[in-house]
Parts: structure tokens; sequence; C-alpha cells
């Protein structure tokens, strides 16, 4: 294997609920490689520590050592920039305040930075997708919840605590029906735009209209965002029209962040993107008819061109190439 000069090589690690995922990356935005380990074996901070730098030692030396290695980034939930710590996860093993940063630069002797999954994301776009070169735009990524990455003058957004960008929050519905949301209110954009809230759009639906559709021939309680998207697929006019209204509601809640920073672009992420024009198209109209006009125009709304499966780590590791380390 070709040895890489001095430093140029980083650390990302995708710290998921199960597994936490490293991966050894180039400027480039080539994994070098990649090992797992268990996100839950290891209830003690300091022994997921220990593991993880067993874990990392042959591909360590595969690539000529740590010495090649300028520093290490992770995505994590709950995790504040600012501090390095995570903060009250309530999906992770450890509970209260974990200095995830300190704990990896004392283990690995080289800097080590953390952000939540959303930022890592928007950092991951910048440095190797299609946000590459932009100085504002926004990230969004849709799963289970919907996060966000905002990026303005080149530069995430962290805020007064390290916790801003908290765009799937933002309230889009104050009517009566207003869906609830596990932060404890009504209406935000997540419980109708993540993959669960199409699964509750689906549920909606197919109770207040009887027309035909595949979808009746399953459990409403177990429908999924995809099977949404396999009914879509075959013509099924209900499924159609439960994208239509998922991209209507993100097109205009896109159209309102416009006015926060201008940007040149919106990135989506995620496993609703897999759905393609079924949710663009409708987004891209409400889009255009609820954004300020001196905005029209100019605002690119892109689908992630990272691989699925590579971009949580590539998005962490995109935080060790940060200037101020
Ligand atoms: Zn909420």
């Amino acid at each position: 294997m070709e040895i890489e000069t001095e430093k140029s090589l980083v650390i990302g690690l995708d710290m998921g609920e199960t597994n936490s995922v490293f991966g050894i990356v180039d400027q480039r935005g080539n994994i070098k490689s990649q090992t797992v380990i268990s996100s839950t074996a290891y209830p003690d901070f300091d022994d997921y520590v220990k593991a993880s730098v067993d874990a990392l030692q042959p591909a360590l030396d595969a690539v000529g050592g740590i010495g090649n290695v300028r520093a290490m980034g992770i995505g994590a939930p709950n995790s504040n920039y600012y501090n390095g710590c995570i903060e009250n996860a309530a999906n992770l093993v450890w509970p209260g305040i974990v200095p995830v940063a300190e704990k990896f630069q004392e283990a690995l002797g080289i800097p080590c930075r953390v952000t939540n999954d959303a930022n890592a994301a928007a950092m991951g776009e910048m440095t190797y997708g299609v946000a590459r070169g932009m100085k504002n735009f926004i990230m969004i990524t849709l799963g289970t919840g919907v996060g966000s990455g905002i990026v303005c003058d080149g530069k995430i957004v962290y805020g007064s605590d390290g916790f801003a960008g908290e765009l799937g929050h933002v309230i889009v519905d104050r009517g009566e029906s207003a869906r609830a949301c596990g932060c404890g209110r009504k209406g935000c954009l997540e419980t109708y735009t993540s993959a669960t809230g199409v699964a509750r759009t689906a549920r909606e639906i197919l109770q207040k209209n009887t027309a035909d559709s595949l979808l009746r021939e399953l459990d409403p309680e177990k429908i999924t965002s995809f099977d949404v998207f396999q009914a879509a697929e075959k013509g099924d006019a209900l499924a159609l029209e439960i994208f239509d209204f998922t991209g209507t509601v993100l097109g205009r809640a896109c159209a309102d962040f416009t006015a926060f920073n201008s940007p040149e672009a919106f990135v989506f992420f995620g496993g609703l993107t897999k759905a393609g024009d079924y949710l663009m198209k409708p987004l891209r109209k409400a889009f255009d008819e609820n954004v300020l006009r001196n905005y029209r125009g100019k605002v690119k709304l892109l689908i992630s061109s990272l691989n699925g499966s590579e971009a949580a780590v590539l998005g962490a590791s995109a935080l060790g190439w940060e200037e101020s380390l």
C-alpha cells in the first residue's frame, strides 16, 4: 500500500446508537480503511475508548501509523462542539456529560473535535460533496427525525451554546390538529417530513380517504416511508399524494429558512431522498411559490452526493480538516 505523506489523513467516527464506525480518510474523501465496534457493549466510557483504539490499531498500522493522522472528527448525538462533550444523549449508554473529545485526544495524542450528526453531514458535504466551494448553504437530514446544519460564510453555525440549527423543531403547524413531537411541543417540521412523519401522513390519509390503494394491504401501524415509496413506484395515487404533502410542507419551510442566511443551496440527505422526484417535485414547486421574491431562482435544491453508508463517517472526518485545529 502507498504510504501517505505526513498528516495527510484524518479519522472520522460516526457514533451511532448501535454501532460506532471508524474510517481513516484522505483529503479527497477516500476511506482508506474502516472498522466497527459496538456502541452498547462498553457501559464505562473509558473501556469504549480503549476498545476503539485497539480496533483502530491495525488500520493505523496499514497507513504508516498515527503520525500520518492530522486529527479526529466525531459525529455523535447531543454533542457540543464547543466543549467536546456529549450531553445527556437519551439513546446512548453513557448518561450525563461525557468528555468525548478529551478522552480520544488523550488516548490517540491527536486533536479531536465533536459535533452532532447533521452538522457533520454539512461538513462532509462542504468538504467532499455537492456543497464543495459553497460558503452559505443549509443541510437538511431526513431520517427518523429531521436534523439540520446551517453554514454561514463557510462556517457551521453553532450558536451561543453549541446547539444551533434545530430546524426540524421549527413549528410549521399551529392548528388544533398539529402533530405531537418528541420534543414535547406540537407541529414541528420533523413530525411531517421525517421518515416517521411520512408514515404518520400515510395513516392519516388512509383513514380520511376511502380511495383504493396498495397501502391498504398493509397493517397501518407498520407502514414505513419505504412502503409508501414502493407504492408510489407502482403509480399508487394515494402514495403520490403522501409525497406531495410531504414535499409541500418541506418546500414551504425551506422557503422560510432562506430568509435566515440567503443560502446558495439546500442539500437534502437521508433515507427519504431515495424518493427522488416524488419528493423533490412538490418540494421545488412549494419552494418557488413561497420564497421571498428577492431569492427566487437563486437557491439550488440538491440531494447529497455522498454515498449513504459512508456519508456519516466522511462527515465526521471532515471536522479533522478544520483550520482552527
Ligand atoms: Zn419538536
